[in-house]
């Protein structure tokens, strides 16, 4: 019978990968420590039509990727494709904006939309999302990237670079939308099928379009930058000051109008060409309308979502994350000692030692074997004969050297030794 294999587009983290995973996130976690970042964990299901009004209906997202289904019960589900709608939603459920004028989340797990699946691309993804309400000062745009810029920097993500625009806002956007449309409406014929339709429905994207031929057409297109307002331009050129007095070097790009209705004033990318086509490792901006627009008070807001798998892609051509081996391998032979040998294993690994054993009926070569590929440092050899005898034996994998051990001391000899050797 064939096995059955996992659903296209969605990917096994195997042992071996999840030490890099756990590894970036434990950065990350700390980076959000010290920004003052708190975690929030929400749901993978919400109902279809928190994405519908916060998204926007005519995105891709929404209009080909979501998973949506009809429950049992007849309500309209989909399984998260991003994690702004959630916590915009929770936060207004939970009215934390009257708890705090300002709050700072974070939140990692898994993104689900139906794309076309490539390297880098899948239908199952994960994010790590921060998102700060209640604050509508530039530098909360900045200290999203500044936090980026560092997470990318500890990780070694050397070519990793912000690109940076702003989109105006409900005051001076409509004036650039109209000179874009009247543009496009020129360069119609030079359009692909997508963008002919966005023309219509969403012209900001065909900005961002990949296809040649678009952006050949689109090269002469108006920008946003000489449309913006002075509380505008004033917002942009503060984020600016910002990241430049810290050093950071970041690109304006024109193009930059990511895929989602809500975004306002600022927007940035963080960019590398290690993965080809996809680019993007990280993608935000302010979002001020959108607590508003799903029906709560008018908070300003902002936020990034990293691509954690492309993250992980990334960061494992530059390092090997060290996996965890045991130090110490238990080698108990026959039934009286694996029963010894299983006490005091258990006595370590209780203690926070990092000890494994054997539980089957193996030789003692094949323990051993085992023991060398799990890479312990040391192995104890416990023996029926060893056990009668009153002492078992301590071997150091690396200089080869064995000592005996009388029975009676073995467990508190071992915590001596192994405690602090953070195994
Ligand atoms: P977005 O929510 O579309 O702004 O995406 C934010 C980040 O998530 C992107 O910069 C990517 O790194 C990552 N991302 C988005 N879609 C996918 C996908 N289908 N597969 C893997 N990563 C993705």
């Amino acid at each position: 019978m064939a096995i059955l294999q996992s659903i296209k587009g969605f990917k096994d983290i195997l042992p071996g990968e999840t030490e890099l995973w756990q590894a970036i996130e434990e950065e990350a976690k700390s980076i959000f420590r010290h920004f003052g970042f708190r975690e929030i964990r929400l749901p993978l299901l919400e109902k279809t039509e928190l994405f519908a009004r916060s998204i926007g209906e005519s995105t891709d997202i929404v209009e080909k990727e979501m998973y949506t289904f009809q429950d049992r019960g007849g309500d309209l589900l989909t399984m998260r494709p991003e994690a702004t709608a959630g916590i915009v939603r929770a936060y207004l459920q939970h009215k934390l904006y009257a708890r705090d004028a300002v709050h700072k989340f974070y939140t990692i797990g898994p993104m689900f939309r139906r794309e076309r699946p490539q390297k880098g691309r899948y239908r199952q993804f994960s994010q790590i999302n921060a998102e700060i309400f209640g604050q509508a000062s530039p530098y909360a745009d900045a200290q999203l990237i500044l936090l980026l810029v560092r997470l990318m920097t500890v990780l070694g993500v050397s070519d990793a670079e912000p690109h940076i625009n702003s989109l105006g806002c409900p005051q001076c956007r409509p004036a650039f939308r109209d000179a874009l449309t009247s543009f496009l409406e020129g360069i119609s014929d030079a359009l692909c099928s997508d963008c002919q339709r966005r023309r219509v429905t969403n012209p900001l994207r065909v900005l961002d379009c990949k296809v040649p031929g678009c952006r050949e057409a689109t090269t002469g297109a108006p920008a946003l930058k000489d449309y913006l307002c002075s509380e505008c331009r004033d917002h942009f050129d503060t984020v600016r000051r910002a990241l430049e007095d810290q050093g950071v070097t970041y690109t304006v790009d024109d193009r930059l109008v990511r895929g989602l209705d809500y975004y306002v004033r600022t927007t940035f990318e963080i960019q590398t060409g290690a993965l080809g086509a996809q680019n993007a490792i990280a993608g935000g901006g302010r979002y001020d309308g959108l607590a508003g627009a799903l029906g709560g008070p008018d908070i300003p807001a902002t936020g990034f979502a990293i691509g954690l798998d492309r993250l992980a892609e990334i960061v494992g051509t530059l390092r090997r994350p060290a996996l965890p081996h045991p130090t110490l391998f238990i080698a108990a032979l026959g039934d009286q000692a694996r029963h010894q040998a299983f006490a005091w294993l258990s006595r370590l690994n209780t203690a926070g030692i990092a000890a494994d054993m054997e539980f089957g009926d193996k030789s003692l070569k094949s323990q051993m074997k085992r023991a060398d590929k799990l890479g312990a440092s040391h192995v104890l050899i416990v023996g029926e004969q060893e056990l009668e005898q009153g002492a078992v034996t301590l071997r150091d994998m690396t200089s080869r050297e064995q000592t005996d051990i009388p029975v009676d001391t073995v467990a508190d000899r071992l915590m001596k030794q192994f405690l602090n050797t953070g195994g």
